[in-house]
């Protein structure tokens, strides 16, 4: 993932080498170029104006810093924007002060949330946390098979309808969960939702109604990182229809241009939080925007 945009990238700063000084003519150019690489990565476009108009007028502007060179301080200055259109520092998790932590997360179908759901419970339960999982995606056959079989995986309970009751209601499992945790103490529940194919009203009001019933401490959305342009404008109908504080990209491990990934935090205003990055239930981590910027840079 972003290997198109760290290439395209590395090609601009290296026509920079060797430069004693920038000209505007220079300035200009490089911008040219980096909003060529943004854009080919499938950044979208109000953020890649953005970002180039920013490098701009900082370039401009920039003291002539004895201790690096012009390509330098374009590279500096690219990769502190970089950083800032992926939400800035690291945000972590914020538990609930009193009473069980609950996660809730939303996205479409295929995303990643079921998995995501057990890996996030595993990286809790290494911190010490005693988590709960719950299966509010009764819509998707196997949904609840899925999330007890990747429950028992790492080793974190399930809490799901009874079997042979119909399909069940989500809110009303929702609701239960929760003082299912407070009774077996739990400290961290994490609410699996149902997903479509696409954005539709159903399920926003769904995920909406699991929202109000268990008042989360923390809304993730769940993206997979590979689905291109319209990663922004799904994100932006979740915003609207649901409302999230962070992001979490999944599928990172995929060779995706990911620039549209890249873009949800800036439009959305909401960072990315978590990143996962293969089949693996290990492979998952906070995402710490300075690391995933150097890494582009690298
Ligand atoms: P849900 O419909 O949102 O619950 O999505 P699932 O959790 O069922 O995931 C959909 C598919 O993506 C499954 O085949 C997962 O194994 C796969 N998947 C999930 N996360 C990752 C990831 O980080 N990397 C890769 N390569 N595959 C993933």
């Amino acid at each position: 993932m972003f290997a198109t945009l760290s290439d395209r990238l590395a090609d601009t700063f290296r026509n920079l080498r060797g430069k004693g000084r920038l000209s505007e003519a220079d300035i200009d150019a490089t911008a040219r170029e980096i909003r060529i690489a943004l854009l080919e990565a499938d950044v979208a476009l109000p953020v890649v104006k953005e970002f180039v108009g920013a490098v701009k007028e900082r370039a401009r502007g920039e003291e002539v810093s004895g201790a690096l060179n012009p390509a330098q301080q374009i590279i500096k200055i690219v990769d502190e924007e970089l950083v800032a259109i992926l939400g800035g520092e690291t945000r972590r998790l914020r538990y609930a002060k009193s009473g069980p932590t609950v996660i809730l997360l939303a996205g479409l179908q295929g995303a990643g949330k079921t998995t995501l759901a057990a890996k996030l419970a595993l990286w809790l339960k290494e911190q010490g946390k005693t988590p709960m999982l719950v299966a509010c995606d009764l819509q998707r056959p196997n949904a609840v098979q899925q999330l007890q079989v990747n429950g028992e995986r790492v080793g974190v309970p399930v809490f799901a309808p009874a079997p042979g009751n119909g399909v069940g209601n989500p809110v009303e499992v929702a609701k239960e969960s929760i003082e299912e945790a407070k009774r077996r103490l739990h400290d961290v529940v994490i609410v699996d939702t149902a997903g479509r194919l696409g954005v539709d009203a159903e399920l926003m009001q769904q995920a909406a109604d699991i929202r109000d019933a268990v008042q989360p401490d923390e809304v993730l959305f769940v993206v997979d990182a590979m689905i291109g342009q319209d990663a922004v404008q799904t994100a932006q109908a979740f915003l609207d229809g649901v409302g999230f504080d962070g992001v979490v990209l999944t599928k990172l491990d995929g060779d995706a241009r990911g620039g549209a990934a890249l873009s949800i935090a800036s439009v959305t205003g909401r960072p990315v939080m978590f990143a996962s990055n293969g089949e693996k239930m290990t492979d998952f981590d906070l995402f710490h925007p300075d690391r995933m910027a150097s890494r582009i840079l690298d």
